[in-house]
């Protein structure tokens, strides 16, 4: 695995991949590696002949400071982890190579990115969506791996890339779940045992909503009075943040399941915000 920090030695490197006429498949993440991430590179190495991984915090994305700084880094793993699974480079940019004096350009994909997250963490997505505009126009890759477990972000790239015709196939990959159903993040290792207990309700939410759902219950109101009830239970450890019943497509609430839907719920265990959804299908 090559190991990159400068936009330079990235750039030589993928003239050589267009020399030879091969493709490249990107993973950007911000690192603190777990079997999420792992199985968005092995989708990535099926569709492409080399696979890319940034690991970087983006600054720009933290709405609270507490939590950059309390943001897990794990770099040497990290590296190992990359190694294993056949990644070619791995990126790893410092603010002031992304981010240089006099830096103060913006992107905002307005209407998706007002509602859930959106609402509540205020810059996040516009710090996600300027991230990842550079990051393509460095690796340039002809295709990027996503997961749903951050389906607001997933939408918002999808749209960017139609918006800015940027020649980039998004890839979308289910959520990859701990065996009790909690699903993966970084931000687990910080849960302490008590809070990773608790931590649960949010798999639990989620699949007390799939179940009602696929019983024939399509009445968004009636699934919320049904969620608030499951983390009425844990008061004391978990606050919910925000819990919507949404249109799979444009993230706007919806009062009754018709098209394609989301669950989405974004809750703080101890300090630490945990999000989860499911996708609701009629069709299914
Ligand atoms: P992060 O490092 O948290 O910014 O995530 C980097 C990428 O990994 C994003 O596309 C995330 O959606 C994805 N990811 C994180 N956790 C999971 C998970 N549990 N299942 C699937 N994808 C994930």
């Amino acid at each position: 695995v090559k190991k990159f920090q400068n936009i330079q030695d990235l750039r030589s490197w993928r003239a050589e991949i267009d020399n030879a006429g091969e493709t490249v498949a990107f993973v950007p993440t911000m690192g603190s590696l777990h079997e999420g991430h792992l199985a968005l590179m092995r989708k990535a190495k099926e569709i492409a002949h080399h696979v890319v991984v940034s690991i970087y915090v983006n600054p720009l994305q933290f709405d609270n400071p507490d939590d950059l700084v309390k943001y897990p880094r794990n770099e040497k793993d990290d590296l190992i982890k990359c190694r294993q699974e056949n990644v070619a480079v791995v990126f790893l940019p410092t603010d002031a190579i992304l981010y240089p004096s006099g830096f103060q350009t913006s992107i905002n994909v307005s209407e998706v990115s007002k509602w859930l997250c959106g609402a509540y963490r205020p810059g996040h997505l516009e710090g996600v969506a300027t991230v990842l505009a550079k990051l393509f126009n460095l690796v340039r890759p002809n295709s990027a791996v996503f997961g749903e477990k951050d389906f607001q972000q997933l939408v918002v790239i999808r749209r960017m890339v139609k918006d800015l015709n940027m020649e980039i196939e998004i890839v979308g990959h289910p959520i990859v779940r701990e065996a009790d159903g909690l699903a993966m993040s970084s931000r687990n290792q910080r849960l302490s045992k008590e809070e990773r207990e608790a931590a649960l309700v949010v798999y639990r939410s989620i699949q007390a909503v799939e179940e009602a759902f696929e019983k024939g219950e399509h009445d968004a109101a009636n699934l919320l009075v049904m969620i608030g009830e499951i983390f009425a239970k844990r008061t004391s450890t978990v606050s919910l943040e925000y819990a919507e019943i949404c249109s799979a497509k444009t993230l706007e609430a919806v009062d009754y399941i018709q098209g394609p839907a989301l669950y989405a719920v974004a809750a703080y265990v101890g300090g630490v915000r945990l999000i989860d959804n499911v996708v609701l299908d009629i069709s299914h």
